[in-house]
């Protein structure tokens, strides 16, 4: 399935198939867990891409809470950046959407600040911490769209989807997004 690309004020939102850990732009969103320690998933495959150093850096950054985010260098990355942020375990507790988009907000408000104009994200929580696919898409497709509106600066949100089911999955939300009352 080919990529696809809305546009959204001054901004592009991008749904693709593909590894986060290849994305070429300025900063990529990893999946991460509290303790900002390496661990499976794609906080795995982010910190063996990188190498060591970012292991070393991250550390130094005292943690991380739910739907908080934290900022590193990409080391041997093609991101410069990697923000990291830790979504909510699905049934946890009953601000599992909130938490969830508050991954996302503060994830991009990391990257407000450090003037990225590129960013890529991975679904958040939809792996090992079980949030169901279509309701995390609805959370975070509808926070992404809302920042942009509100925040010009960031030209290019890219979702990167493991695989075609996913990619499909936020493909149907994001139409059905565009296309209800009051998002013209
Ligand atoms: P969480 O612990 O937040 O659930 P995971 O890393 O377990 O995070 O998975 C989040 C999502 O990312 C899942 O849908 C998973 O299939 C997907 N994923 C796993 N590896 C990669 C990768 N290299 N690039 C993009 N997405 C990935």
């Amino acid at each position: 399935m080919p990529s696809i690309i809305y546009e959204i004020e001054d901004s592009c939102l991008e749904l693709i198939k593909g590894d986060i850990t290849t994305q070429k732009t300025d900063a990529i969103v990893n999946a991460a867990n509290k303790a900002l320690s390496p661990g499976g998933g794609v906080s795995g495959a982010i910190h063996r891409a990188a190498g060591p150093n970012l292991r070393e850096e991250c550390r130094t950054l005292g943690g991380c809470k739910t739907g908080e985010a934290k900022i590193s260098k990409g080391y041997h990355l093609p991101a410069k950046y990697v923000i990291h942020t830790v979504g909510p375990v699905y049934g946890e507790s009953p601000d599992d959407e909130l938490c969830l988009s508050n991954s996302y907000k503060n994830s991009l408000y990391k990257a407000s600040k450090n003037n990225i104009k590129s960013i890529s994200f991975p679904s958040i929580s939809t792996g090992i911490f079980g949030y169901p696919v279509k309701e995390a898409s609805e959370v975070a497709l509808n926070t992404i769209i809302d920042y942009l509106r509100k925040h010009p600066g960031i030209k290019l949100v890219r979702m990167v989807l493991h695989s075609d089911e996913d990619l499909q999955t936020y493909k149907s939300t994001l139409e059905k997004i565009l296309n209800s009352p009051g998002q013209q």
